[in-house]
């Protein structure tokens, strides 16, 4: 049999000189298999536990207009959103999954309305998430028009681009009047250290929107909308 060169040459090596390259050629190929591994490790799932907080509940309704609450419409959209992201892979958590308050017991008034308000806060801080999203309705008789807004926590690095993406998705919504997000300086979004946005998904005083935001229909257009934004931006943090 014809050997090959190099293989003749190395056989004639002594004992050390010939273990030599098999240990060469075995470094060679682990160091490069770590670093593809290694790169594969660097890019991790979507680093995200997104806190979900539908505005009000139990005592405090929110808005009104015709019947209808801004608790349970901030409920039944933060329940969409809540699967939508699941979805998607992100984690999540809801500060209320049902038509309940925070309110300190005996309180009344703004200190029954900041006691709700602080342990929103905590459960986002204690469950650690890493973003927080407040959902409510608007109801302005200045309004002239309707569309969702979405305000940022602007002492948050990032949370600007997240916004702009959150409300660039929502104008894609059907029948959407185009509103542009900004920051915020409400209670909620000062107090939270992490990306945090409060979204008004419309005003039930513009009674096309109104009796569109009571639809399972519309309201998972809203969830869908907002997902796809948390994702869009998730993505540009990786
Ligand atoms: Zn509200």
């Amino acid at each position: 049999m014809k050997r090959h060169p190099i293989f003749f040459h190395t056989m004639r090596l002594p004992r050390f000189r010939r273990l030599l390259l098999p240990l060469i050629l075995l470094l060679v190929f682990t160091t490069t298999s770590y670093s593809i591994v290694g790169r594969h490790a660097t890019v991790p799932p979507l680093p995200a536990f997104v806190m979900i907080d539908p505005g009000h509940g139990g005592y405090d309704p929110g808005v009104m207009a015709g019947g209808i609450e801004e608790k349970n419409i901030t409920l039944a959209i933060a329940h969409q959103l809540n699967a939508s992201l699941q979805a998607r892979g992100i984690q999540t958590a809801m500060t209320r999954e049902s038509d309940i308050d925070y309110a300190n017991d005996g309180s009344k008034g703004s200190s029954s309305k900041r006691s709700d308000l602080d342990k929103r806060i905590e459960m986002t801080q204690e469950q650690q998430a890493t973003m927080f999203i407040s959902l409510h309705i608007n109801n302005s008789p200045l309004a002239t028009r309707g569309g969702a807004e979405v305000f940022y926590s602007k002492q948050n690095e990032g949370t600007k681009e997240l916004a702009a993406l959150v409300q660039a998705e929502l104008h894609q919504v059907p029948e959407m009047s185009k509103r542009d997000s900004k920051p915020g300086t409400y209670y909620l979004l000062r107090k939270q250290d992490i990306p945090s946005l409060i979204i008004e998904c419309g005003y039930l005083n513009i009674s096309e929107e109104k009796a569109r935001l009571n639809t399972a229909d519309y309201q998972k257009q809203l969830a869908e909308a907002i997902a796809t934004g948390v994702e869009r931006w998730l993505q540009t943090q990786q």
